[in-house]
């Protein structure tokens, strides 16, 4: 059994890999959930459905969101009607923030919403929200607080800003479900997702880093050079005072890592740190390093 922290885009595309060359049975995901948001009276949780859909085999690969072959006549009728739909939801999406929406309403833990959605999508793998109750991370712009989605999707990231913030009214706890998956692993692997608005969420979890000592802990770093693949990594990073490279991904992680990866291409320097192709532009690239990535547990 390995577990996985994940994000919704980099993570995944390494997962996508990780699932032909393992039994996706073997595998645990433990997905950041403080980029969730209620939106037309649904609640979407953006990196669990795409880790979700990208085990279902229905997640449309080229944004890394959302369903292949998705309509979207619902966005389009209430785009007319409101300003509250700046994220396009497909209709089979919408269907499944719907089901989530509504369980949460009846009080049901998100953990058990994701395992009967799984369940309907025959998901083998064992994907888990970090915890079952609220985090939200805000970026401060000023003297205001936004969410995060609306600052990167409504305003595509342009506006300046400050500092990023974990928002929550009780500290959020890592699940039993997560602490058990990790307890159960053979190796952690921090995929290369945002170390900000994706790791950094999971890690603040109780109990989760203390899970984690004793296991051998692999780190990916989503940078090349001073830039990441995609996203807002790099502004993300210099508003919490980390230098936007590998260095500034590692140093997020601290003691917690036991190896630390960077691409082949990456100019900065991290003293033993592992250099692989990081870059999965394909499935194959991703099986690539899905494997050398499992070699390399093998050996530990
Ligand atoms: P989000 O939830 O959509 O923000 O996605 P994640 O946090 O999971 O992933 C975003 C990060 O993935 C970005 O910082 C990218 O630099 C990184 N990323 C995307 N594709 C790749 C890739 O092929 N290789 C590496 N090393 N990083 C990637």
């Amino acid at each position: 059994m390995i577990t996985f922290l994940s994000g919704g885009t980099g993570t995944p595309k390494l997962l996508r890999g990780m699932q032909k060359v393992m039994d996706p049975k073997e595998i645990s995901v433990v997905v950041n959930t403080a980029d969730d948001i209620w939106i037309s009276g649904n609640h979407i949780s953006p990196d669990l459905d795409t880790v979700m859909y990208l085990f279902a085999g229905i997640l449309n690969t080229d944004t890394w969101w959302g369903i292949r072959g998705d309509t979207f006549s619902t966005h389009e009728a209430l785009s007319r009607l409101s300003d509250e739909e700046y994220i396009a939801i497909g209709d089979q999406d919408r269907a499944v923030h719907i089901a989530r929406g509504n369980g949460l309403r009846h009080h049901v833990r998100l953990t058990e919403i994701t395992k009967s959605l799984s369940l309907q999508f025959k998901v083998t793998a064992n994907v888990l929200p970090m915890t079952d109750t609220t985090v939200t991370t805000k970026v401060r712009k000023d003297a205001l607080l936004v969410h995060y989605q609306e600052y990167w999707v409504k305003s595509k990231g342009q506006c300046p800003i400050q500092q990023v913030v974990y928002l929550y009214g009780t500290p959020p706890i890592a699940t039993q479900e997560v602490i058990e998956a990790v307890e159960k692993s053979d190796a952690v692997v921090i995929g290369p997702s945002n170390p900000i608005t994706s790791i950094m969420p999971i890690l603040i979890c109780e109990g989760l880093t203390d899970a984690m000592e004793d296991k051998c802990v692999i780190a990916i770093s989503p940078f090349i050079g001073d830039a990441p693949v995609s996203g807002p990594a790099a502004a993300l990073m210099k508003a919490q005072g980390r230098e936007p490279n590998s260095k500034g991904t590692f140093s997020c992680y601290g003691n917690l890592v036991d190896l630390r990866i960077q691409d082949i291409r990456d100019p900065v320097e991290v003293d033993g740190a592992i250099r692989l192709d990081t870059l999965m532009t394909n499935e194959e690239k991703s099986v690539k390093l899905a494997r050398e990535i499992l070699d390399i547990i093998a050996c530990r």
